[in-house]
């Protein structure tokens, strides 16, 4: 960190601050030129207020010089973390991109078993479906809890899929991970810190899903406090952010995905469900998001959206979950990222082939 001072700051100024530095442990070492006086900051964790100290007199600006996220910046970490599941299935780097799958919330047996079969059918591994739902009006439905989650995991089961699905409060972090694959933080709690503390100390994969306000900087200091509790096995997820476009729900920043690629060395999916809120608009955007170098997307898939109980606006039909996986296919093989699908493969045309038998 570097602290520029103000031309003029009195000798006073400049005491009192070197000594407020050296009073917290940091050395700061001090270059006088002929109008100006510029203190640097040697070592030190960065615990100090870069705003607290931009308000001292006679400093006019405190520049930072490394980055606060120091587990989860790419300085720290040059090669690209890749997440590897029990069977040896990959995440991020040069693995295969994948796909995610499922109902916003799981609401039946039926349900979720035909979202599965159709989901698995089309090579997918792994499926979302929410047990406990963080819903906008306390009237709405708010998931079946851990029955959902008993329903995932013989479903999931049944299909060989992995389970995605999201925890909302810190005491249910160790019954809930022992339900999924990977446990998901939902954009309205990127910020609950107790909570990703005690995710912090779990050892199962993590999708943090960025706030729908939330800067780059927040959601990778959001992450920093899962990779300093000792899980490192996070993957971002960016799902629209709030913006003055109101066409659609939220507006699906794309470059979020180049950005944290040269940020951060975590993997990043895109889920242009939340991010469009409509379903004509999630096949045009997953494509976007392979083509702009994701490591994967998460949509949202309902046997009848019409009638779901969470989402159904954004929900893929079946029909328009393979439509958007052939389509999809085709751009990820473009880029260099082919789609994980397992037990089968597209043709060139987008047509599915079976290579192998399902479960
Ligand atoms: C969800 O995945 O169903 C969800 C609630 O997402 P978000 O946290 O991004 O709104
Ligand atoms: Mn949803």
């Amino acid at each position: 960190m570097i602290i520029i001072m103000q031309r003029g700051a009195t000798e006073p100024q400049i005491e009192q601050l070197t000594q407020h530095l050296t009073s917290r442990g940091v050395r700061a070492e001090r270059l006088t030129g002929k109008e100006q006086t510029v203190i640097g900051i040697v070592g030190g964790s960065g615990g100090y207020d870069i705003t607290a100290m931009s308000a001292m007199p006679g400093v006019q600006e405190v520049v930072r010089v490394s980055s606060p996220y120091r587990l989860t910046s790419r300085a720290a970490h040059p090669e690209d973390t890749v997440i590897t599941l029990p069977d040896g299935t990959r995440v991020g780097g040069d693995a295969p991109s994948i796909v995610i799958a499922g109902p916003c919330s799981v609401e039946s047996e039926d349900q979720l078993r035909r979202t599965a079969e159709t989901v698995r059918k089309a090579g997918v591994r792994f499926m979302r479906g929410g047990a406990f739902k963080p819903r906008t009006s306390p009237y709405s439905f708010q998931g079946l809890g851990f029955d959902g989650l008993e329903l995932l995991k013989k479903v999931s089961r049944e299909f060989d899929l992995f389970i995605v699905s999201e925890v909302m409060e810190p005491a249910h972090v160790p019954a809930i991970q022992e339900f999924t694959d990977i446990v998901q933080v939902g954009s309205r709690n990127m910020q609950n810190y107790p909570l990703l503390r005690q995710i912090g100390n779990i050892r199962k994969p993590v999708l943090l899903k960025r706030g729908a306000a939330a800067t780059i900087e927040e959601w990778l200091m959001a992450a920093e406090y899962i990779l300093a509790g000792g899980n490192d096995k996070v993957i971002l997820c960016e799902r629209g952010i709030r913006s003055f476009e109101t066409t659609l729900r939220f507006t699906q920043d794309i470059s979020a995905v180049p950005v944290i690629k040269k940020m951060s060395h975590l993997p990043i999916l895109v889920d242009p469900s939340h991010a469009t809120g409509r379903r004509d608009m999630v096949s045009s955007m997953a494509r976007a998001a392979i083509a702009a170098g994701a490591d994967g997307i998460m949509v949202e898939v309902h046997p009848d959206p019409d009638r779901a109980l969470s989402d159904g606006a954004q929900s893929l039909t079946f029909e328009l979950f393979e439509e958007m996986m052939g389509e999809l296919v085709r751009v990820a093989d473009a880029v260099n990222r082919p789609l994980l699908v397992d037990g089968y493969h597209y043709s060139p045309s987008g047509n599915r082939v079976p290579v192998a038998g399902l479960p």
